[in-house]
């Protein structure tokens, strides 16, 4: 991928409301957000779950946003979902353009979008899909930057989940951080509006976002969010986003300190030489599956028994326990195991 570097300071701040309402409630906010953020969000076409919501003022709010961007030194961004609010876009002079989780899930409209902005350098940012797919994720930023986009970010906003959850939508950090390793030289942006689905979580997510190393953060700011028109209950004042960027702590990446880099080095080859031993052991136990695989085959014997299985996850769960593990942890760690030692049998019964 050709990833084209970006000159912003970190942490990026793009602020602004869910959604355009009015020329008035865009500036006033944009007024406050002059010494808070660099871009200015505000989604023109909303994505609504259901029908009959508010669905956006549609074209007539990029007149407004261009009012902001001549009023103030903001940049402005919204979101597209299709060739048609590409070419408003581009015609409106709007400096960014991000695509929604609901648009990212689809390579249709990517594509759509893409073929939209064949040989036209503008800004693109990418939220995450729904679900928690990172080849999705990933599909979506490839196909943009075929067509020659190459100021790309992605925006991590969470993701959707069956599961009870603190979250509106479960951060899931594994999967922005597989990304940056995939492609180191793209910016991530977290929203930790949609993560959090409340002002009380916001902080917290935005201080977990820094402590990853994130580019940026995209905050839902409303003048007034009580009369908020869509996600009324996530959005905060530019006040109370001052108050949430003065209290992040802000770490660096390294430290030159000779003392800290000797002691972290240290701890470093501890964890080398215990991950040794961990792989070790893993392959010793590999080798007694084989062999009992072996053996089930000799006498007839099924891989899988189901008690055995309850049997393993239980007690390692009671033992991880004694050894202040998450029991959560735990069940991951030897479902992995567990169905990777049924594959190895499968081959030898199979054989
Ligand atoms: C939004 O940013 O207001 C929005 C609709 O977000 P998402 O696509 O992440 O749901
Ligand atoms: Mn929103």
């Amino acid at each position: 991928m050709e990833i084209k570097k970006q000159e912003f300071t970190k942490p990026l701040i793009i602020a602004g409301p869910c959604s355009a309402e009015s020329q008035e409630q865009l500036l006033a906010t944009a007024k406050d957000l002059e010494d808070k953020a660099t871009i200015f969000r505000a989604g023109v076409w909303k994505p609504r779950t259901r029908p009959n919501s508010f669905e956006g003022e549609g074209q007539k709010a990029l007149e407004w946003l261009k009012v902001v961007k001549q009023e103030t030194p903001l940049k402005v961004a919204t979101e597209v979902a299709n060739a048609q609010h590409v070419e408003a876009c581009l015609k409106a002079e709007i400096d960014v353009l991000w695509l929604g989780a609901r648009t990212t899930v689809n390579p249709f409209y990517v594509q759509e979008i893409a073929e939209a902005l064949r040989g036209v350098d503008v800004k693109v940012m990418i939220k995450n899909p729904l679900h928690p797919e990172l080849s999705l994720w990933m599909g979506a930023i490839e196909r943009l930057n075929q067509v020659g986009v190459s100021q790309l970010s992605a925006i991590h906003r969470g993701f959707f989940t069956l599961e009870k959850s603190a979250f509106r939508n479960e951060p899931k950090w594994e999967i922005p951080i597989k990304l940056k390793r995939l492609v180191p030289e793209l910016p991530i942006i977290c929203d930790p509006s949609h993560i959090s689905g409340a002002p009380q979580m916001l902080s917290e997510v935005s201080q977990t976002a820094m402590d990853l190393n994130m580019d940026g953060l995209m905050i839902e700011t409303h003048y007034n969010p009580s009369v908020a028109l869509s996600d009324a209950q996530q959005q905060i004042t530019p006040n109370e986003l001052g108050v949430l960027l003065d209290n992040l702590i802000l770490r660096t990446s390294t430290n030159a300190n000779t003392e800290f880099r000797t002691l972290l080095n240290n701890l470093r080859t501890e964890i080398d030489a215990i991950d040794k031993k961990l792989v070790d052991i893993v392959g010793q136990r590999t080798e007694i599956v084989r062999e009992i695989g072996r053996y089930k085959k000799e006498n007839a014997v099924t891989i899988l028994q189901i008690e055995r299985w309850f049997e393993i996850l239980k007690s390692r769960k009671d033992w991880g326990h004694d050894t202040n593990l998450d029991p959560q942890m735990v069940g991951e760690l030897f479902e992995l195991i567990h169905k990777h030692s049924v594959l190895t049998q499968t081959h030898i019964l199979n054989k």
